[in-house]
């Protein structure tokens, strides 16, 4: 009992001393490092201009394959508060963070998440549902509020007006690609991305590349996929942003698939794009989708 007792004492003066710690020194002085452009622009909504945030991999660049540079280490090194994906999506990131010598907090903001496996691997892309969208926020707000206590109501009240745009966005893409039909819901993309944007609302995506960039695709599996799609057909193939269109080309070409348009999967179009936001990128998405596959003759 006196034993249970201590243990539960140290128990408690550990979490008091976590929580103590994840306040930053400094509120008025906040430096944020963001692993990529959709989960930085998510960051910047709720904190505001409130601390600086860094972004580590930029608009229209890949995650899965990147190098980071001198002034990564640089800005790792100086944070305060960092967030990642996680879900195996930065596969640079531990070894940045570790090498950066720096003294931040690492926070996953996928934490929550029902993982979606593709072909037997965990898909990272968990942002391509709005619903994990609301987590990404919950996390990202619940993390900020316990490092800036000061400003806890301005993040609170920034991070509720955000997912009142979210969910109401979400209601918007269920609606609409709800009446598509049942032969307007195969798509194929470059790589494969899309597995919980395909469960959340009912499409199914095909791509001749896996979950990350890294491989690239057999010649044997490129055949074996344009085969299924000359059997079965798609309603469109789409571009991404962040990967080569010549082997989703290739592959209307050989199937006469009409190419839908750029589907923006990883990363954020450049100022000026059309998905300069996490919210903008999802509805260039939604209505990308909805160009190509409603309104047409089923054939
Ligand atoms: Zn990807």
């Amino acid at each position: 009992m006196t034993l249970m007792k201590s243990l539960y004492a140290g128990v408690a003066s550990a979490s008091f001393a976590l929580v103590a710690f994840s306040a930053v020194a400094d509120e008025d002085d906040v430096k944020i490092v963001a692993s990529f452009s959709i989960l930085g622009d998510m960051v910047e909504e709720v904190v505001g201009d409130l601390a600086e945030v860094t972004t580590i991999v930029g608009p229209d660049a890949d995650a899965h394959v990147y190098q980071p540079s001198v002034a990564d280490a640089k800005a790792v090194a100086q944070a305060d508060i960092i967030f990642v994906n996680g879900l195996g999506f930065e596969t640079w990131s531990d070894t940045l963070i570790a090498e950066s010598g720096t003294e931040a907090t690492v926070h996953i903001a996928t934490d929550g998440v029902t993982p979606v496996e593709v072909e037997g691997e965990i898909d990272p892309h968990a942002w391509n549902s709005l619903s994990n969208g609301v987590i990404y926020v919950t996390n990202v707000s619940e993390t900020l509020q316990s490092a800036m206590p000061a400003h806890a109501d301005q993040i609170a009240a920034n991070a509720d007006t955000y997912i009142a745009e979210l969910k109401a966005l979400d209601a918007e893409t269920k609606a609409k690609l709800a009446g598509l039909p049942a032969n307007r819901r195969t798509v194929v993309t470059a790589h494969d991305a899309f597995g919980y944007l395909a469960d959340a609302y009912g499409l199914t995506f095909l791509a001749p590349v896996g979950i990350d960039t890294e491989a690239e695709p057999s010649a044997k599996d490129l055949a074996i996929l344009i085969d299924q799609l000359k059997a079965e057909g798609a309603a469109a193939l789409f571009v991404e942003n962040i990967a080569s269109p010549a082997l989703v080309q290739q592959i209307s070409d050989e199937t006469g698939i009409e190419i839908g348009g750029r589907l923006y999967s990883d990363a954020l179009s450049e100022r000026g794009g059309p998905a300069t936001s996490y919210l903008a990128m999802f509805q260039h998405n939604l209505s990308t989708l909805l160009n190509a596959l409603d309104n047409q003759t089923a054939s």
